[in-house]
């Protein structure tokens, strides 16, 4: 390490707090950053700083969006009655992908994860909270099917069920083209209890 110049070694460790990316990838990455042309670096470097000096949460769904309202939010052809709980932005992105959703979202930006000290003060359900004071038919619980979204999705529906607001979980069906043996109890049951009559 000690036989990088200065500004390599700023720059491995500045690379080395993204997520996923230890010091073996950052060293790698340095060195690709030093041998592109500058003005691809200065569009990245650029690109990294307009994107943390603009992006903001919705002021309804609390998504990350450069406007004051997203464009979600903003459509007044969705169904602002439904929304949907998601744990961040990205997932929310998947399921606009879907193009099969049309009510509005609601980003919490986290999951409740006791062992990691994330608790239920540390994501957005204070905001989810005060929207549904707004006339809402139906909150759909998208969290993730792993432990922490499970405890999310249970600790919301006792939060919101005392409002009298429909609440639904999404089914967490058996992969297309998953082989049943090697899928987990809770999936499956989750699959069942979903079935649909055919
Ligand atoms: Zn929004």
């Amino acid at each position: 390490m000690d036989s990088y110049s200065g500004y390599i070694n700023r720059l491995i460790a500045e690379l080395s707090v993204l997520p996923g990316i230890g010091n073996k990838s950052a060293q790698r990455l340095a060195f690709h950053i030093i041998n592109m042309p500058k003005e691809s670096v200065e569009r990245m470097a650029n690109a990294m700083v307009d994107a943390r000096n603009n992006i903001r949460y919705c002021k309804e769904c609390l998504t990350l969006t450069d406007k004051e309202v997203c464009p979600v939010c903003q459509d007044k052809s969705r169904n602002h009655k439904q929304i949907m709980v998601v744990e961040n932005s990205r997932d929310m992105s998947a399921y606009e992908k879907t193009h099969k959703y049309e009510g509005v979202y609601h980003v919490l930006h986290g999951a409740i994860n006791p062992s990691m000290g994330i608790g239920p003060s540390d994501i957005k359900l204070t905001e989810l909270l005060k929207r549904l004071q707004s006339d809402v038919d139906e909150v759909i619980i998208a969290t993730n099917s792993n432990i922490e979204g499970e405890t999310t999705a249970m600790y919301i529906s006792r939060l919101i069920k005392p409002t009298g607001v429909r609440i639904t979980r999404i089914a967490s069906g058996v992969p297309v083209g998953g082989e049943l043996e090697y899928i987990d109890e809770v999936t499956l049951s989750r699959a069942l209890d979903a079935r649909v009559e055919l």
